[in-house]
């Protein structure tokens, strides 16, 4: 049976960093936002961010996690570039959260614990990938931003569970306001992955598709090793999402290895029932109850409104939006194609062109009859990346019912598709809608489907 766990790393949108002042924000230049603490002198203090940790209980409550009364930090030992006092500040006895649960379709997945740690620098490996690479860069701007690691228990059976559940969870932090996935990387998954009684562990992934295509990967790996009687070995890989292929990278090691230590400069911290509840209350009304609330109260049908919630942009339009126009009208175009010209051109309704007012004005216009669905989907495409009034342009976009000119179109498209209308004659239905689409295409998607539809019958 196929087991797979995941460990997810969030970067958290704080303005300075977990232990210091420094700014936390990418920029081009490196080294350009560090200090003493960050690059890991030897006698420089940390200093616990004290909203990170905020961050972090507002992301167990939301996952129905339990949440002690007091954590600590403790360090993690290793030797590499990319951590100057060569410890991670991490935490290890004593996490922010543990023992929650998300619902995953029938599901629930098991968050095994949810723990605050400090990034460690970016390494750029100059040249070429880590093997072929001349040499390598470390840059420290990334050292110490504050991340949320996300632990579940090995609850997928697939590949596609571990990618719906990134999905959602992705979803979920977006509502909390806790980290932007718009920044690349700021969400890093490690994935372990069991077919037999060995545990294989695929690291730092970026992306739900890839997470989707390493576990895939890894199974059919496995599988064809386990055929030909070979051994899995316990051992970490990595992603190589340009080849498609994980790679061995090390055996792997245990957790005693890294010889964790409690961390003498920080305190422990405490957090008390009055304020868990304080933070309860503060929390968003997240995606599942909003799937709720728009099925019982707004009566909208359930796979749309899981397709509006997915992004908290898209549904706070939405709910503004159906104060002036129908309500089911626009799930079905928030649902359909609201989020599949977005999806085209890779844009999240905030940084697009579309705007509340301009979905209200189109709306209305496919709701009165005045355009076409074709026309409405043709503004919408040009809405999305740039400023447009949709009734600024009635003169090439109004619906066409006028008898006169669909019946001329009709005249021409009878005249040129003699074998079509031979072939609707003889019965062949689809000639018929054939006939129908050159007429619409005759009149730029303008002509009224219906209008044209009874003047066809009546001149074939
Ligand atoms: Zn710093």
């Amino acid at each position: 049976m196929t087991r797979i766990g995941l460990e997810v790393h969030i970067q958290l949108r704080t303005q300075t960093k977990l232990f210091c002042g420094c700014p936390n924000r990418f920029v081009k230049d490196p080294n350009t936002l560090v200090c003493p603490q960050c690059i890991g002198l030897p006698g420089s203090k940390p200093r616990v961010n004290r909203s990170a940790l905020q961050y972090a209980w507002l992301i167990g409550l939301a996952l129905n996690c339990k949440i002690p009364s007091m954590s600590f930090f403790s360090r993690k030992s290793y030797f590499y570039p990319d951590m100057g006092k060569n410890f991670q500040i991490t935490q290890y006895e004593a996490p922010v959260a543990h023992t929650g649960r998300l619902k995953l379709g029938l599901k629930e997945i098991t968050i095994k614990r949810i723990q605050v740690e400090e990034d460690p620098a970016r390494i750029v490996h100059v040249g070429g990938t880590i093997a072929t690479a001349d040499y390598v860069q470390v840059d420290y701007n990334r050292s110490g931003v504050p991340l949320c690691e996300i632990v579940t228990d090995p609850d997928f059976e697939s590949p596609r569970e571990a990618r719906d559940f990134l999905q959602k969870l992705s979803s979920i932090l977006e509502y909390l306001n806790v980290y932007d996935p718009s920044v690349e990387g700021s969400m890093r998954v490690d994935a372990n992955i069991s077919l037999g009684p060995t545990r294989v562990e695929i690291k730092n992934i970026t992306g739900f598709k890839d997470v989707e295509k390493a576990l895939n990967y890894e199974i059919i790996r496995q599988k064809h090793a386990l055929r030909r009687n070979q051994k899995i070995v316990r051992e970490t890989r990595g992603w190589d999402a340009d080849a498609g292929v994980t790679r061995s990278q090390r055996t792997k090691e245990d957790e005693e290895d890294y010889g964790y230590i409690t961390d003498s400069d920080l305190t422990i911290f405490t957090i008390t029932e009055e304020k868990i509840k304080e933070l309860k209350n503060h929390l968003p009304e997240l995606p599942d109850a909003k799937v709720k609330r728009y099925v019982k109260e707004l009566k909208i049908k359930e796979d749309l409104a899981v397709s509006i919630v997915s992004e908290p942009d898209l549904a706070e339009a939405f709910e503004k939006v159906i104060k002036y126009v129908n309500k089911e009208l626009a799930a079905k175009w928030f649902a359909g194609e609201i989020k599949k010209t977005l999806n085209y051109h890779n844009l999240r309704l905030r940084d697009s062109k579309l705007k509340t007012d301009g979905i209200i004005k189109l709306l209305d216009m496919i709701e009165k009859r005045t355009i076409t669905d074709h026309t409405a989907e043709m503004m919408l495409r040009e809405m999305t990346i740039k400023s447009l009034d949709p009734e600024a342009r009635s003169d090439v976009t109004t619906r066409i019912y006028d008898e006169h000119t669909i019946e001329n179109s009709i005249k021409e498209v009878i005249d040129t598709n003699t074998k079509a209308v031979l072939d609707y004659k003889s019965g062949k239905n689809e000639s018929f809608n054939f006939l129908v689409g050159q007429v619409m295409k005759k009149t730029q998607g303008r002509g009224d489907p219906e209008t044209i539809r009874r003047l066809m019958k009546k001149l074939i």
